[in-house]
């Protein structure tokens, strides 16, 4: 019987494409009554493209701002941290991640090292008051961009903009969901504006957008959505989502690019992080659990 449901899963897998941990995951899957996505890297691609960059003072100059954002960057997993690598690379900038000598992630937020004796914060708002920095710049807001922030001693020394695009398969994966019953609702530590972008982008189909999450925001959301909707699916790629992951009935990672940490904590890995598996797994789980009855 061991060696049957090892043949099982295998062909789940080839059949699939999705790493089903579990028995009992068909008969959760199956019973799934509302679909919970995060944003970067799950709904969009995660491949991020630099708009801008700029240095805010005059404190460091912006080859010395590269360097050391490149750098810290080198030490995340994050999706917008290679980006940002390949952007000082293709200024010329030579990055050096032995010089990092502290490192630290603070989910949903960003990053912290220590580079030549500097302390440095890159991420989003939240990052600034973590740095005890006080000015907020007024970006321009265009509507489809996250700004990122870079802050030492107290002090802004940077801005950028980066933008990213939904995956090809994002909407489809929905409306398929949507046909079967299930809705589908957004969670993201992203901005506001980067989050209605996102919506905007899948045809206004999400039933609900949350933005400015932090990882323990997720689970507090997934256990609100578990109580009013029931069974509750949660897919995402990174370390701010595993927690959210394990609350879930059925947590779904990416297996291609998300975090290792995402992985050993969900239930189901998509292989080909191809979010339009979810549905097809759904209905099949839904076939097999009436015929297992
Ligand atoms: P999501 O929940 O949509 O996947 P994350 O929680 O991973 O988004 O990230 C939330 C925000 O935190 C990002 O939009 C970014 O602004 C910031 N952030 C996280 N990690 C990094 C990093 N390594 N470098 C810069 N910014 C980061
Ligand atoms: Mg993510």
């Amino acid at each position: 019987a061991h060696n049957l449901k090892h043949m099982f899963q295998l062909a789940l897998v080839l059949l699939t494409g999705l790493l089903i941990k579990g028995g009992d995951v068909l008969e959760s899957l199956a019973k799934i009554k509302i679909a919970a996505f995060d944003k970067t890297g799950t709904i969009t691609r995660g491949e991020f493209c630099v708009e801008e960059f700029q240095t805010v003072g005059g404190r460091v100059p912006m080859q010395q701002l590269l360097y050391w954002v490149s750098s810290i960057e080198s030490r995340s997993s994050h999706p917008m941290a290679s980006v940002l690598v390949d952007y000082a690379q293709s200024k010329s900038v030579e990055l050096k991640s032995d010089n990092v000598t502290e490192f630290q992630i603070y989910p949903g937020e960003g990053i912290y090292g220590e580079i030549d004796g500097e302390g440095v914060y890159i991420g989003n708002k939240r990052i600034l008051s973590r740095a005890s920095c006080e000015t907020v710049p007024d970006m321009k807001d265009t509507k489809r961009v996250t700004i990122g922030y870079v802050a030492c001693k107290e002090e802004l020394i940077g801005v950028f903009t980066v933008s990213d695009s939904c995956r090809t398969g994002s909407a489809e994966a929905i409306k398929e969901l949507r046909s079967l019953g299930i809705k589908s609702v957004m969670l993201t530590g992203d901005s506001a504006v980067a989050a209605a972008y996102a919506q905007n982008q899948l045809g206004n189909i999400l039933d609900e957008v949350h933005s400015e999450l932090l990882p323990e925001d997720k689970v507090r959301i997934v256990d609100e959505l578990k109580a009013k909707y029931g069974p509750t699916l949660m897919i995402g790629d990174g370390m701010n989502d595993a927690p959210a992951l394990a609350k879930a009935d059925v947590g779904v990672s990416m297996g291609v690019s998300g975090s290792a940490v995402a992985m050993e904590t969900s239930h189901i890995t998509l292989m080909s992080n191809d979010i339009r598996r979810i549905p097809k797994a759904i209905q099949l789980a839904r076939r097999t659990h009436r015929t297992i009855i």
